[in-house]
């Protein structure tokens, strides 16, 4: 089929919308490690589990073998509502660089939170209700989770309670009205309110909070009220599986047309959206039936792939959940305060972790400022104004295109653009105003925070 036929947007119909998600960990050979207790280093059982999570999402969090999970019918029209989600030709980005790639993204952001993350934040406050919950607690770092579980929650008539990291807090206000405006109560993290954030602030004096922090912060309240359980937007494998939304729309989009892609690029933070854009590629490659280039982008200040550890460490700053055995800066890693475009988390997920390990797939990171370069070329010519996050995918994208250029090669790029940077302004402005820097780590400041790792025997 020549290019001419293949238009601005895929779409699909609603009855080609997945009925399941897929559990890329039932196809993987080596598993990803299990969750450990903090406590006593033995791996946890759903039991254990119960205080903290949801039932059925500790079931997905634990099921390593079944492939298919059945999307409840509720979830599926809520999903009506703002999916399938287009798959977009870059025609336009592709006759800017002049380059003989072929350049789809697929587009996460055209709903009100701005991002994927609603994809696993409506099957979560579903399981919470289904359960007879009064409640869930969570964290946001720059706001898009908090803002995608505010809006499940009403959905469902859930209360909602977010702790919010207090740099994003002071910097965001509107994305703390959005989610305000839906019902959710937010705090600034850390806080007074919880033994965890008083701790913190004893220790750290004026902080401006962590990912990690406000997670401690979110899993105490959930644990001493009464009808609340906690719940978290990246990271878990849960979360993974629910996020293959992504990838399982792309795949039957590109399928419709005969396209193959040769590269599959996206920006990882705790790896979600990542991994749920490849499930349906990945587990091809792993089952022999295909083969694709997939790579990972990071920013090179919160470089947990590209110069992490891979071992067991805490998920969280207050050392109070199960340990995860992935890519990790260490819990008490925070990027520097410059670092304006998120994907701030330590760690990494699990399952990502292992396919990283295993060599499955590619990892680089980018400093900031060629993330916002990108980040502008990709609004002038494609008119969506991109997340920052979203962004490093865009410069991994464009790099690869522009090699392409130079080769003559006719390579087909697919790159998850996962929302939009309207309340992200003020990176921008930062970034405009040529005052944003791209500081990097220095392994000495690695080693420190990986110094606190947990002492795990494998
Ligand atoms: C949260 C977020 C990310 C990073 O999270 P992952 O779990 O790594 O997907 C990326 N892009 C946007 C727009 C986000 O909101």
């Amino acid at each position: 089929m020549s290019n001419k036929e293949i238009p601005y947007k895929i779409y699909l119909e609603e009855s080609e919308m997945p009925k399941a998600w897929y559990n890329l960990r039932a196809d993987m050979k080596n598993k990803p490690a299990p969750l450990l207790d903090p406590q006593t280093h033995q791996p946890m059982k759903a039991e254990a589990l119960s205080g903290v999570f949801c039932e059925e999402l500790i079931k997905q969090e634990l099921d390593d073998t079944t492939p298919y999970i059945e999307i409840p019918e509720a979830i599926r029209s809520f999903y009506k509502m703002y999916r399938p989600s287009p798959l977009v030709r870059a025609y336009c980005l592709e006759e800017k660089l002049q380059t003989p790639a072929k350049i789809y993204y697929k587009f996460e952001g055209n709903n009100t939170s701005g991002s994927h993350k609603l994809n696993s934040a409506i099957a979560q406050a579903y399981y919470a209700k289904e359960q007879g919950l009064k409640g869930v607690t969570t964290e946001t770092g720059a706001g898009q989770w908090g803002t995608a579980l505010s809006m499940a929650c009403s959905y469902f008539g859930l209360d909602c309670r977010v702790h919010m990291v207090k740099v994003s807090y002071e910097q965001k206000p509107f994305r703390r009205e959005v989610m305000r405006t839906y019902g959710a109560s937010v705090t600034p993290s850390p806080s007074m309110d919880t033994e965890v954030g008083r701790k913190i602030l004893a220790e750290h004096p004026g902080t401006t909070g962590s990912l990690g922090c406000a997670i401690s912060e979110a899993v105490e309240e959930a644990t001493k009220l009464d009808g609340y359980r906690y719940v978290l937007g990246s990271v878990l494998n849960q979360v993974m599986l629910h996020q293959s939304v992504i990838g399982l729309e792309t795949k039957t989009a590109l399928d419709k047309y005969g396209i193959k892609p040769d590269i599959i690029i996206g920006c990882a933070g705790g790896g979600s959206n990542l991994g749920g854009l490849i499930a349906p590629f990945m587990g091809e490659k792993i089952r022999s039936e295909a083969d694709y280039r997939i790579i990972a982008v990071e920013p090179s200040s919160c470089p947990s792939f590209t110069r992490g550890k891979y071992v067991y460490d805490y998920c969280d700053t207050g050392m109070v959940c199960p340990l995860s055995k992935m890519y990790t800066l260490g819990s008490g890693f925070i990027p520097s305060a410059s670092h304006a475009g998120g994907l701030r988390y330590h760690g990494m997920n699990s399952t990502l972790s292992q396919l990283y390990a295993d060599g499955l797939m590619e990892a680089i990171s980018v400093a900031q400022t060629e993330v916002f370069e990108a980040a502008e070329l990709f609004a002038r010519v494609e008119g969506i104004l991109p997340a920052p996050e979203s962004s490093h995918a865009i410069r991994i994208a464009i790099n690869e295109a522009m090699k392409c250029k130079e080769t003559g090669e006719e390579k087909t790029i697919v790159f998850g653009l996962t929302g939009t940077g309207y309340f992200d302004m003020y990176a921008y402005e930062k970034f405009h105003n040529g005052q944003m820097d791209n500081y990097v780590p220095t392994d000495d400041e690695i080693e420190l925070a990986l110094k606190k790792l947990p002492n795990v025997e494998e």
